[in-house]
């Protein structure tokens, strides 16, 4: 058995201490524990709040994704929204009754100056190499809310009444390649079609061309497409279908319907586009002159917006036919060299190149401005280092263009394509004998309109 070994007390001290040491450790190394599972806690935290904001992010952009994809989805529909006609329809398939409705038509647009309707036909295809079936179905569009179908197979011939009304000339009929259309009512019936084709039809393709300035081979689709950003149903095998069959079934009158309509509504946009046009320009201007052209029978007016402040004065110089249609319009568009501030007066030579004074809006201060069959061709005339002021110009029979500068007391001389041939002073006093020298005195004053 052993005996427990009393330590001397220098020894106990000692290991007290070593215990106390010992103690020491293991707490520190406990804190340090303590203090990377704190460390560990928030790690782990931060990494869920992480993980949660990655999460959220992406759940708002999917969100996001999905609600633009809705709404591009939504545009598309938009964009392809069909047209339909949704008015009133007046199916005929009888000789007396076509008649009747034929005169009530032309009773109810003689009263207008510039009545048209929308026009269309439909045969049967035939799958026949060299045969044509004859035209089964005349369509006629009265207003945007009426349209009538003649069933003009179940009638034999075409009604008196409606012959009457397709050779009205005072009442347009107005569709896509109209013309073939209506020489196709010759070659099928007992109708003669010249007069239709010279005086009372408009192709509304040809009409988009001009009015829009382009020069493209229109589908009653294409213009509908590119006017009112709708589609029209267009379905082969109604558009195929027996078009002689009596009765239409109701699928077929609003497919027959729909292309007189939408003619109808063709031609009324571009119409109204056109007139739109020239409103934008010649409403709310400052002031307007306006040349009559001998030349091509043109009418050229200068104008400028109807700004208050001088410096924003934008000016155009339009040049139409006599029909008000603009052939080309000077200065509306910034981007090309031309631009007006305040076109003055206007004249024109007989090589119909166009002289313009444009005045600076400042002062008297100005330039002259000449416009060829293409472009500008010449501007800013100056004679000395003094500011040119064009006041007056007018042509003369040698066809010269003499413009009066006012301030500086001087007429410059210019020839057709507006260069300087000469200056004379006013205070001249040979200025007689220099004008008739130049042949430039009795010239016939073009007229200027304000
Ligand atoms: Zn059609």
């Amino acid at each position: 058995m052993s005996k427990k070994r009393h330590l001397p007390d220098w020894m106990v001290l000692c290991k007290s201490r070593k215990m106390e040491e010992m103690q020491e450790e293991v707490n520190q190394k406990n804190d340090e524990k303590v203090q990377k599972r704190k460390e560990d806690i928030i790690k782990q935290k931060n990494a869920k709040f992480d993980k949660a904001l990655q999460s959220a992010k992406q759940k708002f952009k999917e969100e996001k994704k999905e609600a633009a994809s809705q709404v591009f989805e939504q545009i598309m529909n938009e964009q392809t929204k069909e047209i339909k006609f949704e008015g009133k329809l007046i199916y005929s398939s009888h000789t007396n009754d076509c008649n009747m409705l034929c005169e009530d038509i032309e009773m109810a647009l003689c009263d207008s100056t510039e009545a048209f309707v929308g026009f269309d036909m439909e045969w049967p295809v035939s799958y026949k190499v060299g045969k044509e079936d004859k035209t089964a179905l005349i369509q006629i569009c009265t207003a945007p809310d009426t349209c009538y179908l003649f069933h003009i197979s179940c009638m034999g011939s075409i009604p008196s009444n409606l012959k009457s009304l397709l050779l009205n000339k005072h009442i347009k009929k107005v569709g896509v390649n109209i013309e073939s259309d209506i020489w196709k009512l010759e070659r099928d019936y007992d109708i003669h079609v010249i007069d239709i084709i010279k005086n009372s039809m408009d192709d509304i393709g040809v009409l988009a061309n001009k009015i829009l300035g382009c020069n493209e081979h229109w589908s009653l689709e294409g213009l509908v497409k590119h006017l009112f950003n709708h589609k029209i149903n267009k379905d082969p095998i109604l558009r195929k279908g027996d078009w002689s069959k009596y009765p239409l079934s109701e699928e077929q009158k609003l497919y027959a319907a729909t292309d007189a309509y939408v003619s109808y509504k063709v031609y009324e946009k571009l119409v109204n586009k056109q007139s739109s046009d020239l409103e934008n320009i010649i409403i709310g201007l400052r002031r307007a002159i306006i040349y009559l052209c001998n030349q091509k029978n043109r009418v050229i007016v200068g104008a400028a917006s109807n700004e208050k402040e001088e410096d924003k004065l934008k000016g155009v110089v339009i040049v139409m036919d006599q029909d008000g249609n603009h052939e080309k319009v000077y200065g509306e568009d910034q981007t090309k060299d031309i631009s007006f501030t305040l076109p003055w007066k206007v004249t024109a030579t007989n090589n119909a190149n166009i002289f313009v004074i444009d005045n600076s809006g400042h002062e008297v201060e100005g330039r002259v401005v000449v416009l060829g069959q293409e472009d500008i061709i010449n501007t800013a005339i100056n004679s000395e280092d003094k500011h040119f002021a064009p006041s007056y110009f007018t042509t003369t029979p040698a066809d010269n263009v003499v413009v009066f500068d006012s301030e500086n007391c001087f007429l410059h001389v210019l020839n057709s394509s507006g260069n300087l041939i000469t200056y004379i002073s006013t205070k001249d006093k040979e200025i007689k004998a220099k004008l008739y020298k130049l042949n430039l005195v009795d010239c016939k004053y073009r007229k200027t309109y304000y």
